[in-house]
């Protein structure tokens, strides 16, 4: 599952096919064997390099992978629906704010696509809090008049969505951790120099998330 979503990440927002071409060393373009597709083992054995032309490559289907396995054990320890639709939202975001973090956008196919899904299969399982996404909206606005362009447009439709299954509570718990972590972040990269034009707010979110259904789990 993480090397797919590690494939997706990639692929979605350059509008690539999923399944076509098979994958591929990105700087000689030989294809990969199946034994160099083992999730993290092969990056390992491998140390990060193309077995054809040694090159460096990217880490980030390894990191993606280790999550992935991580949240695999501790949400499918027990078989229950709502684990494993909260690993659903936890996956699903989790792409998204690697996209955001990668491309500065909210990839609206799979926020759309996920978000159905996810609202679908929530009114079976948890209670929905229909009036956040308005109190969320009208809160957005006025953050607008005050702030203007602090928040991106999709980052408000996600907060929106998560809010429907959030207590209030919950929702500020989520968005202080989101705002501190990235607060940290933003200011470490000032201490290094680099500081960014834009942040990705996703990213944060998702550390947000993370947190609140660990410590609720
Ligand atoms: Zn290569």
């Amino acid at each position: 599952m993480g090397s797919f979503l590690a494939v997706v990440c990639i692929r979605v927002p350059q509008k690539k096919s999923l399944l076509f071409p098979s994958s591929c060393c990105d700087y000689c373009g030989q294809r990969l064997h199946p034994s160099e597709m083992i999730p993290l083992f092969s990056a390992l054995r491998q140390k990060f390099h193309c077995s054809h032309c040694q090159q460096p490559f990217s880490s980030r289907s390894f990191w993606l992978e280790l999550i992935c396995g991580i949240l695999f054990w501790l949400f499918l320890r027990d078989f229950h629906w709502l684990l494993c639709w909260q690993l659903f939202w936890l996956l699903s975001s989790l792409v998204l704010a690697v996209i955001d973090w990668d491309h500065l956008i909210v990839e609206m196919r799979i926020f759309l696509s996920t978000g159905m899904i996810l609202l679908i299969s929530g009114l079976f399982l948890v209670p929905i809090y229909w009036l956040h996404p308005l109190i969320v909206g009208s809160g957005f606005f006025l953050s607008q008049k005050i702030f203007p362009n602090s928040l991106g447009l999709g980052d408000l439709w996600v907060i929106g969505l998560w809010s429907l299954f959030l207590t209030g509570y919950e929702l500020l718990q989520l968005l202080f951790i989101a705002s501190v972590s990235g607060l940290i972040f933003f200011s470490c990269q000032l201490l290094r120099k680099k500081k960014p034009e834009r942040l990705p707010f996703l990213p944060f979110l998702f550390i947000g998330l993370l947190i609140l259904l660990i410590k609720n789990h």
